[in-house]
Order: C-alpha cells, then sequence, then structure tokens
C-alpha cells in the first residue's frame, strides 16, 4: 500500500543504542562464546524483543528466579540492575556471575551505598516496578522512599533529618525536574546528586526530540512497549503536539498514519537497534518516502569498559 502523498523522512541524531546498551549486548554475546551456551540472564538484559529474541537464538536462556538457575551456571545482570538481595542470593548460590548493570546506575547505587553510611535517607524519583527502580531501591533495607509524580513527594514521612534524592537514569527530563522541584519545595535541605542521574542517552536523545517534533508531521519511536526511554520520547512528541507512535519492528508500521504527512520523524529509544531502524526506513520508502535525511545532532562517543573477564585489554580502565 502506498500514501497518497510523497513523504519526507527526518533521522533524529542521536538515535539508538546508548553505550550501556552495547555492553550489557556485548556481555551476554562473550559470554557465549567463552564458556558455550546456555548461558543465563536475569532479566530481559535490555527491554528490546529483538535483542531478546536474537540473544535466545544464540544461547542466552531469560529467567526472572534465580531459582530456575542451574548450580554451576554462569549467570548475567541485565543492564537495570538488581538489588542487594538477588545479587546475595546468585553469590550464595554458586553461580559465575557477569554483571551487565550499566555503569550510569552502578553509579547512583553507589551514592545510595555511600549517603547511607553517613545517615541519609532517600527520595527515589522513578517508575513503580521497573527493574532499575527496583535494583536502585533495593541497595537499602530502607529509607528510600519512591515518588511517581508531584503529589507523591506530599506523601512522603521522613524518619530523619538527612534527605538526598536520586532518579531512575530513563525519565522524563522535565517530568523530573518538576517532581524534584515539588522535593526542594518540600525538603529545602534535600541533598541533590552532584550530577544528575538521568543518564547522557536518555538526555541527547529527548533533546533531539525536542528539536524534530516541531519540524515533522509525525513521529515514529523505534522501541519496545516495556523500553522506559522509549515511552518517553513518544509522549514528548506528543506533549509538544506531534502525534507519534512506538513500534517494535517495521511490521507495525501502519500507512494510515502517513496519510497527508508530508515529514516524518523517526527515532529509537537507547535499546532499540539500527538494523531495525533502516527496516523502518524501507518500510516507508515502500510507502512513497522520496527522501531520507538526518537531523544535526550531538555525536556521542562514550564507551564503557566490559567486565574482567570477558574484557577487551584496550577497554580496561576506560570510562
Ligand atoms: Fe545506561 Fe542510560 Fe543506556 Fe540505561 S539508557 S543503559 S542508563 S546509558
Amino acid at each position: 500500500m502506498t500514501t497518497t502523498n510523497p513523504v519526507d523522512v527526518v533521522l533524529a541524531e542521536p538515535r539508538g543504542f546508548c553505550a550501556g546498551v552495547d555492553r550489557a549486548i556485548e556481555i551476554v554475546e562473550r559470554a557465549i562464546r567463552r564458556f558455550g551456551a546456555p548461558i543465563y540472564v536475569r532479566h530481559e538484559i535490555v527491554h528490546n524483543t529483538y535483542v531478546v529474541a536474537d540473544l535466545k537464538a544464540k544461547g542466552a536462556v531469560f529467567i526472572e528466579d534465580l531459582a530456575d538457575v542451574p548450580p554451576g551456571a554462569t549467570l548475567v545482570f541485565s543492564a537495570h540492575g538488581v538489588s542487594r538481595a538477588v545479587r546475595d542470593d546468585a553469590e550464595a548460590r554458586g553461580f559465575s556471575i557477569f554483571d551487565a548493570t550499566c555503569p550510569l546506575v552502578t553509579k547512583v547505587h553507589v551514592e545510595v551505598a555511600k549517603l547511607a553510611k553517613q545517615g541519609y535517607e532517600f527520595i527515589m524519583i522513578g517508575h513503580k516496578g521497573h527493574p532499575e527502580v527496583e535494583g536502585t531501591m533495593g541497595q537499602l533495607d530502607a529509607g528510600i522512599h519512591l515518588v511517581e509524580d508531584v503529589e507523591d513527594v506530599e506523601h512522603v514521612q521522613l524518619s530523619g533529618d538527612k534527605l538526598a534524592v536520586v532518579t531512575q537514569t530513563t525519565l522524563s527530563v522535565d517530568d523530573a525536574a518538576e517532581i524534584l522541584a515539588a522535593v526542594k519545595r518540600r525538603f529545602p535541605h534535600v541533598k541533590e546528586p552532584k550530577q544528575q542521574d538521568i543518564c547522557y542517552a536518555t538526555q541527547n536523545r529527548q533533546d533531539a526530540v525536542k528539536v524534530l517534533a516541531p519540524q515533522v508531521d509525525v513521529l515514529i519511536v523505534v522501541g519496545s512497549l516495556t523500553s522506559s526511554n522509549s515511552n518517553r520520547l513518544r509522549e514528548l512528541a506528543q506533549r509538544l503536539g506531534t502525534p507519534a507512535h512506538m513500534i517494535d519492528s517495521a511490521d507495525d508500521l501502519r500507512p494510515e498514519w502517513l496519510e497527508g504527512r508530508a515529514r516524518v520523524g523517526l527515532t529509537a529509544g537507547a535499546s532499540a537497534p539500527e538494523l531495525l531502524v533502516q527496516q523502518v526506513i524501507e518500510r516507508l520508502r515502500s510507502f512513497g518516502a522520496v527522501a531520507v535525511r538526518k537531523m544535526s545532532g550531538v555525536e556521542e562517543t562514550i564507551r564503557f569498559p566490559l567486565p574482567l573477564g570477558l574484557g577487551d585489554k584496550s577497554m580496561e580502565g576506560v570510562a
């Protein structure tokens, strides 16, 4: 089926894989190559249907419950990180463990543990039930309060004077700023992180959508429904008045979304592979797209080292 109008496609820059996702996938692939299948992975390594299916085909087994991992197996923690209880349980069961937690999530864990020792309790801004939030809150047994919106801030009951705030790394930058402002109004003494916890990749992809959305008639976001940062990109475009749709693959693209739209923006969440973006471009061409161009945007050069035992020596110590 073709649309009735010629369509120009504008690609967001940057889009797609971030350094944490790249590293997490590489850890699973290297573990399979080095130790052989199966390699067990706690939770989806990153929230992307294609990536998970691809790794399953290569020999990864995704589990939620450590009781499903046989003794002596190799286990990888997903990029979202795990609670102390999960880590302790995995160690007690004697698995050979590789930690694919994104170093930017680990940074938040380290900050929480350090400040807790100094007597702080915490407000965590994040989405209930997201594995990253469970992992970060699970660094402590108590004293960490989850707030999902401004209203939640009003219900926080502190037990001491020292309060710090941390956030999930993949939030809406604007929502997080609004909630943080509410936290600071209610608790003016709150300690903020030296560097914001929302990661560079989330910030850059949202910044790109802020520039791109007003220039296009519709925005397509490649990303799985479970992907927090992809959902935030779709919501952001919609708030800016641009219709936006999230798709897991090119097959999900609906021609009626393009009817009467001359310019289509295309971006991808941090866990969505570029291969899927290219397949979407091909499908857009089959619908009548005549030109594809990239917007100008920041270039990302960040890479994270692999864990010892899997790493490329040239990358050891690179942060
Ligand atoms: Fe790390 Fe950010 Fe990527 Fe999550 S989105 S894996 S925090 S770089």
